[in-house]
């Protein structure tokens, strides 16, 4: 069930191109007002007023303090050079998972969590037709640790104008392999994780999940589809039944190897909206768990903020190993 995206004027939004980094900076002034961790008045819980009358199993909703809009006002700053601004154009949405307050993705049945796919594949395919829509990320920031201040469990839905620079880094490499090898690379990294074994985590017919040969995170499992797809659209009845069993697999060991619901980051990579990328990328879901060892979490600090250097203080294999074994 999706409710209608309400128009949003902020008092300020804009987005503003930062010349040296050579990217766009989604810039609005009125999300202070989030709202902070409460049970009592839960606004995603069923009766809430923010919650639409009626039966529903997921929920999509406009995020209440969009940074992206439908309708979006004029830059307020001036455009010289070397800045450039242009409208918020997009959308941000809420996917609220069940009417369940406490069921997350590890515990919910299969079943379920394919109905989520479900949602998100439709607003895929809604945004898809939206020709200043260039990018649509699906994620799920979980846990106080986060960022995150509603813990009823949800996912959300950015409607991009522009391809964001990690998408727009790994469309580049992935385009330049596919012209070297004439195949794509990330079915060369499926074969290579089949074929090496150690650092898988979980398996089906049609995923494998495991962490990378040279991971961003400790715990960064990535979950790929075995067959070339690019898109969610592009997955088929098995595949997406597959691909929520994965989900539910990744998250309920890491949930189960630390003893407590690991906070993180989910984020799905797939090609942008005018889908002619499906050559040479390749659909996946990457994991950013928050911590590194029960009681220690992972912060991003000088060298990765800095200089955009991953340094990994473990080996990739046992970690592996421990989600793999977990259960
Ligand atoms: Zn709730
Ligand atoms: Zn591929
Ligand atoms: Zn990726």
């Amino acid at each position: 069930m999706i409710y209608p995206i309400r128009p949003c004027v902020h008092l300020y939004m804009e987005l503003r191109w930062n010349p040296v980094a050579a990217e766009w900076v989604v810039v609005s002034a009125k999300r202070k007002e989030r709202p902070i961790l409460e049970r009592e008045s839960c606004p995603f819980c069923p009766g809430s007023s923010e919650i639409p009358d009626g039966d529903w199993d997921v929920l999509v909703l406009e995020n209440k303090f969009p940074s992206l809009t439908m309708e979006p006002p004029e830059p307020d700053q001036e455009a010289m050079l070397p800045y450039k601004v242009k409208p918020s154009y997009g959308a941000c949405l809420v996917v609220i998972y069940s009417p369940d307050h406490s069921l997350h993705l590890g515990r919910m049945p299969t079943s379920h969590i394919e109905k989520i796919v479900g949602a998100w594949s439709g607003l895929m395919e809604r945004f898809s037709s939206d020709t200043k829509v260039k990018y649509v990320l699906v994620f799920e920031n979980r846990g106080k640790e986060m960022g995150v201040t509603i813990e009823h469990p949800h996912g959300q839905v950015y409607a991009f104008p522009f391809i964001p620079p990690i998408i727009r880094r790994e469309m580049e490499v992935s385009r330049h392999y596919f012209t070297e090898h004439k195949c794509c690379l990330f079915c060369d990294v499926v074969k290579a994780e089949i074929s090496a074994r150690s650092r898988l985590v979980y398996q089906n017919r049609s995923f494998i999940s495991f962490i990378p040969f040279a991971p961003k995170m400790p715990y960064g499992v990535s979950i790929y589809p075995r067959r070339h797809v690019a898109d969610l659209l592009g997955l088929n009845a098995v595949e997406r039944h597959d691909l929520s069993e994965s989900i539910r697999q990744v998250v309920a060991r890491l949930d189960d190897l630390f003893k407590r619901e690991m906070p993180y980051s989910m984020v799905l990579h797939q090609q942008p909206t005018d889908r002619s990328s499906s050559d040479f990328y390749h659909f996946h879901v990457e994991f950013f768990p928050k911590y590194r060892e029960r009681d220690k979490l992972k912060f991003l600090a000088g060298v990765e903020l800095g200089a955009g250097t991953v340094t990994y203080d473990y080996l990739p294999e046992e970690k592996a190993a421990e989600l793999r074994e977990v259960r």
